[in-house]
């Protein structure tokens, strides 16, 4: 199996196996928006998500990357709601975000991995643990 070297938000440079790494293709031609390549890191397990470019399509395909497109939701007429303003002493949720948490709940263990991104918080606080 073929391996690459990326980059993991969290541990630096990793070396995955190339079919680990999915490629989010943007498939709604006349709207174009940017493709992404996402992978979950075999040292910390967090997935990282990046933009991507045409020479790193070129190479993560020559390695096995798995093609996803998205694109099928058509935008509303009208605009859309707001985001609610950040949380004090949280940051503000971004695209990247929202792809995270896309790809999350696509695993079939999403709720652990959404517990255990809230250990260690107060029960009750926002983001802490439910039961
Ligand atoms: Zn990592």
């Amino acid at each position: 199996m073929s391996r690459i070297r990326v980059l993991c938000r969290h541990c630096g440079h990793v070396v995955v196996p190339g079919d680990a790494i999915d490629l989010l293709i943007w498939s709604d031609e006349p709207d174009p928006e940017p493709s992404y390549y996402s992978f979950r890191c075999t040292t910390c397990a967090l997935r990282t998500v990046m933009l991507l470019d045409e020479p790193q399509l070129q190479l993560l395909l020559a390695h096995g990357a798995r093609v996803r497109r998205y694109g099928a939701v058509r935008r509303q007429p009208s605009p859309s709601p707001a985001l609610p303003p950040p949380q004090p002493g949280r940051p503000p949720l971004t695209h990247d975000d929202l792809l995270d948490l896309h790809l999350l709940l696509e695993q079939p263990d999403w709720w652990d991995h959404l517990l255990a991104a809230g250990e260690g918080r107060p029960r009750g606080a926002p983001g802490g643990q439910v039961s």
